[in-house]
Order: structure tokens, then sequence, then C-alpha cells
């Protein structure tokens, strides 16, 4: 019998946001004021969101991170707990609003979003030493660019000094100092980022081969390249294979990118072979599409075992006998 993987120990340093969705038959005119339809909360930043994924598929959380002094503060620190993230690290910001936005959405499903920082810019190196001892007992340190750029160089660095396995998520797009960024041991862009970072298009998934491979030359030893519903690409210096995307009734595709990431950090943690890692991550991502919303489409890992037990079995049924 398969021995019980052990639980991983994954700490993200990275955003924690509240999305303000407003739906409306139309924007306002300049000077206007008008009725909106509907409006909904919701917790998001992409810090968060990847702690929350992979707390969900069974890893111990920490979540390294800044809210600010205002209501949403405290609410963002209760939405983590009661998902599983530690928040031993969240501190609050005095006299600092936290992270928001506010996105406006069109019956048309066109959408406008403002990102305000507030205070996830206050996550500055001083606040990573703070929290040394706990990163020195990840497996997984998990970073995205929705902090200060200077913090994710220095977490590299320490991860690097410390022997540490360190996930960049390199979103949103962003220009990046390659020589900053050694140390990573696994980049994971979508099409966007990889095409910012290769400076080669990625419209194919033959482009998408030669992408991974020169972001691989670029000096990232391991590069999963995500791909939406064609699912993704791995690559390493032993070449590059494409792992297609689990066929689910898709609804909304908000936070999938999240979801593959804290679900791969948890899984490759845990001493899951990396290629099946990529595989149930496609699954758990593919999963989160098929509701609305963002951490709210994420499910649990009971969820996921039954759908990965499903999918498995599939496989080994004989091809159309
Ligand atoms: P992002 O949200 O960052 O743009 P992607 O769109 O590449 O990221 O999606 C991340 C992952 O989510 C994909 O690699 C795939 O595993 C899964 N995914 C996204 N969209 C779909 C879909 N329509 N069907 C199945 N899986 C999907």
């Amino acid at each position: 019998m398969a021995r019980k993987k052990k639980a991983s120990r994954v700490v993200v340093v990275g955003s924690a946001n509240v999305d303000l969705t407003t739906f409306t038959d139309r924007m306002p005119h300049a000077g206007e004021t008008m009725f909106g339809s509907r409006f909904d909360l919701g917790f998001g930043g992409k810090g968060a969101n990847q702690a929350v994924a992979a707390a969900l598929c069974g890893a111990r959380v920490h979540l390294v991170a800044r809210v600010g002094d205002d209501l949403f503060g405290p609410a963002t620190i209760e939405n983590l707990e009661a998902r599983g993230v530690g928040t031993r690290e969240v501190k609050t910001v005095k006299g600092v609003g936290s992270g928001v936005a506010p996105i406006f959405v069109e019956p048309s499903g066109q959408n406008r979003i403002l990102v305000v920082k507030g205070a996830n810019d206050s996550l500055t190196p001083k606040a990573v030493e703070k929290a040394a001892s706990l990163l020195k007992r990840a497996d997984v340190i998990l970073l995205q660019l929705e902090i200060p750029l200077e913090t994710v160089y220095y977490t590299i660095r320490f991860a690097r000094k410390n022997d540490l396995r360190v996930i960049l998520n390199p979103a949103p797009a962003a220009p990046l100092s390659l020589e900053q960024l050694s140390g990573v041991s696994y980049l994971i862009p979508n099409e966007i980022e990889a095409e910012a970072i290769s400076l080669k298009s990625v419209t194919t998934i033959g482009d998408a081969l030669e992408s991974a491979k020169e972001l691989v030359a670029r000096g990232f030893p391991r590069v999963v390249l995500t791909l939406g519903e064609r699912g993704a690409i791995l690559a390493g210096a032993d070449g590059a294979q494409h792992l297609p995307a689990s066929k689910v009734e898709t609804v909304d595709t908000t936070g999938a990118g999240d979801a593959f990431i804290g679900s791969f950090a948890a899984f490759l943690g845990a001493g899951v072979p990396e290629t099946e890692a990529v595989e149930r991550a496609n699954l758990y991502a593919a999963l989160s599409t098929t509701s609305v919303g963002t951490q709210k489409s994420f499910v649990s890992r009971k969820r996921f075992d039954r759908s990965w037990r499903a999918l498995r079995e599939g496989k080994k049924k004989p091809a159309a006998s």
C-alpha cells in the first residue's frame, strides 16, 4: 500500500486584497450618481488566494502579508483563519488602508478594475526578515508580484542562502531583473507573463514549448507555463512536455491560475513527483472553473481526491473495447 504523504509546509509571502465587485447596467457619467444592480464583496489578492488553495489541498500554510487598520483588515484575517491559513505574520499597518480592488461589471461581462495596493506596499524586506524562522521551516515558499519588488528579491536571496525551494508566479507581468531572480526553483507564468520574460510570443502549444525552453535557457531550472484550457507546459534542462487540461464544464475562470499554483505548491511540498503535481494542479484548477468566484470556487481536498480517483480510474480503463 502506498505510504501516506506528509503534509507540506507552505509559506506565501504575498498580497491580500478585498475585491469590491459592483454590477451595473452602465458606467455613470462624470458627475452622475446612479443605482448599481448588485454588489459582491470577496477576499482576494494573489498571495491570499494561493495560500487558501494550498491549505485546502492539505498543506500547512502561513501567509506573510500586511493589511490596513480599516474594516477590511480584521475581516481578511478572519477569512484566512477560517480557511486554515496561519496568520501569525499577517500584521496590521497603522494609518493605511487595506489593499482593495474595486471592480465594475457591465451586463456584457465587460469589466473595469482598479487595484489600490494600500497595506500590501508596506510588506518590506524587514517583514520577511521577521518571519525568518517560519520561512526556514518551509518545504515551499511562494511569491507573486503584488508586493514591493525589493521584497520579492530579498525573499529569493534569503531562500538561496538557506537552500529553500521557491516558486515565483511573476504576476501581474512587470519588468524584472533576471539576475535578482537567480535562486528561483520554479517559475510559473501564464502565457502573457511568459511572453514578457522570454520575449517570445505564445499562441500555439509549439510556441509555448519554445517559450518555456527559452525561460530555462534564461536561468530558471524548472518552468511551468500555464495555458488556460490547454493545460500547462513543464520544462527543465531535460526538455519540455505538454500536460493537457482536465475537461470540465467551465463557467468562470477567475482565480484558476491561483488555484493551480497554490495546489501545485501543496502537492510538490508533500513529495508528489513533479509531473504528477502538475497533473493534479491541472485538475484542481479545472475544478475551480466549474463555479463562480475566486476563493469561493476552490474545492475541498475531499472533492479533489474524488475527482482525481475518477480521472485515474478512467485512464486505467482499456481504450474502446
Ligand atoms: P491565469 O488565470 O493566471 O491566466 P491560466 O488561464 O493559464 O492562468 O489557468 C491556469 C490553469 O487553470 C491552467 O493551466 C489549467 O490547468 C486551468 N484552467 C484554466 N482554464 C481552464 C478551462 N477552461 N478548463 C480546464 N482547465 C482550465
